[in-house]
């Protein structure tokens, strides 16, 4: 056979259609912010987590602009009990004090940050790992949280120590790093006007991120398929509205509260969609981002 009558295998010609079906995507997306919130099951295991830094820097290396938010919750868990820490509760949610902050501190800014940071360097790709005091970017406050007291209906405030929310994001870094190749890798720790640590839900972080980039899109990564339904079933698409009524009628509950109020938050400003995804699906980005069908979650704001 003449070297001219050369016919790819399947495979090939699938990985050739898979990229080519992908080129009007990278088109439309070139040039824009992806705020990527990493957490769950996908930031514990090792392979998930290698193949996550190489979707990252694939963004990159197709002209998109991937800011990396990261989660830490089960490891600062793990390192206070290895430090036999021990937390008080109130209402059921964990105090922050002195001795807990400089250890969510030490785990967040330094060993996961550093991990992604080092997983996407290895991936080919330069990433830099800061946390919200670097460069003025995340200036935060204490958060109020609020309980009624179920006997007498009576709201009163919850103190929870250095559990801030974002007051002020200074995106000034990150648009510096945005012109080079450099892929930011931001952990969720904020600086308050006195310089004292505050330990900052992610998704929040990631939210305050994305609306102070105006981010095209906000994808959460995380431990179940997307947003369920009463009976358990994905939700494929949300608006804001309802959204706010699965919230309201108490089907999104605990951890993905503040997952689906940040989506809604950013589509609600310049963010054209926000993502919910399963961080254990292999490559659930790519697939996201590259792909007709799309997965898990999105919200978006179509009046
Ligand atoms: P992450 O580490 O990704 O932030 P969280 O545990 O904080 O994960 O939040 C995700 C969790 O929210 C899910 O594992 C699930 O237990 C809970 N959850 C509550 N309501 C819903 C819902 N309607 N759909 C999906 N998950 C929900
Ligand atoms: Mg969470």
């Amino acid at each position: 056979m003449a070297k001219t009558d050369f016919m790819p295998h399947d495979e090939q010609l699938r990985t050739a259609e898979t990229l080519s079906e992908a080129l009007p995507y990278m088109r439309r997306f070139a040039g824009h912010t992806f705020v990527i919130k990493f957490g769950g099951h996908a930031m514990g295991d090792e392979s998930l987590a290698q193949m996550f830094a190489r979707d990252v820097v694939l963004l990159k290396q197709v002209g998109i602009n991937p800011v990396v938010v990261h989660g830490g919750g089960p490891q600062i868990g793990a390192m206070l009990d290895r430090l036999k820490i021990e937390s008080s509760f109130v209402s059921g949610l964990r105090v922050t004090d002195a001795a807990t902050v400089e250890i969510v501190e030490m785990v967040l800014a330094g060993r996961i940050n550093k991990q992604i940071a080092s997983a996407i360097n290895r991936a080919g790709g330069t990433a830099i790992g800061l946390s919200g005091k670097d460069g003025h970017l995340i200036q935060a406050r204490r958060l109020e949280r609020t309980v009624r007291d179920p006997e007498s209906n009576i709201e009163k405030v919850l103190d929870l120590g250095f559990v801030g929310e974002p007051e002020r994001i200074d995106p000034t870094v990150l648009r510096t790093l945005a012109d080079s190749d450099i892929i930011p890798v931001v952990a969720p720790i904020g600086v308050g006007a006195a310089g004292e640590t505050y330990n900052i839900n992610a998704d929040t972080a990631a939210g305050a991120v994305a609306t102070a980039l105006a981010a095209s899109k906000l994808v959460m990564l995380t431990d179940v398929p997307g947003v369920l339904d009463k009976s358990g079933e994905l939700v494929t698409r949300l608006t804001p509205a309802s959204a706010r009524a699965l919230i309201e009628d108490g089907t999104v509950a605990g951890g993905m509260v503040p997952k689906v109020e940040t989506c809604i938050e950013a589509v609600e400003g310049a963010t054209e969609a926000a993502h919910i995804l399963d961080g254990r699906i292999p490559h659930v980005v790519l697939l996201e981002i590259f792909t007709a069908p799309g997965v898990g979650t999105m919200i978006v704001d179509t009046a």
